[in-house]
């Protein structure tokens, strides 16, 4: 059959490239290939030394088709916030968890938010 055209990144002209192989003979015996650059003509000595062009290796971060990630910050999210729990507690100095008894800050979120009554969360939050 036809050869099978073999990329390689050529070590000499620095081009993607197709590797040639022709047969080299001495005299009529045939004793292996000769392995040259098909854009330059550069003469690999050996099989080991040609600079096989590698599968190409998934982009995973590809700026120009990744999908643009804005950051929303959806209501639900925002929901969960500490500064919106009923266990949130504002001192002058520290903003506790009542519930979790440990310091948070107001842009906290938690799993075991709940909600404030909204006449609470009016005397909590005066602004
Ligand atoms: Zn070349």
């Amino acid at each position: 059959m036809g050869e099978t055209s073999v990329e390689i990144i050529c070590r000499s002209c620095g081009e993607e490239s197709l590797l040639k192989r022709m047969p080299r003979y001495e005299g009529f015996k045939r004793v292996g290939e000769i392995l040259t650059c098909a854009a330059c003509g550069y003469e690999y000595a050996s099989e080991a030394d040609v600079p096989f062009k590698q599968r190409r290796a998934p982009r995973v971060f590809d700026t120009s088709d990744a999908p643009k990630t804005v950051r929303v910050f959806r209501d639900e999210e925002k929901g969960r916030l500490c500064r919106y729990c009923r266990q949130y507690v504002v001192n002058p100095f520290t903003q506790r968890c009542a519930r979790h008894r440990r310091f948070v800050e107001a842009t906290d979120s938690c799993e075991d938010f709940e909600p404030k009554a909204s006449a609470e969360a009016k005397k909590a939050d005066p602004s």
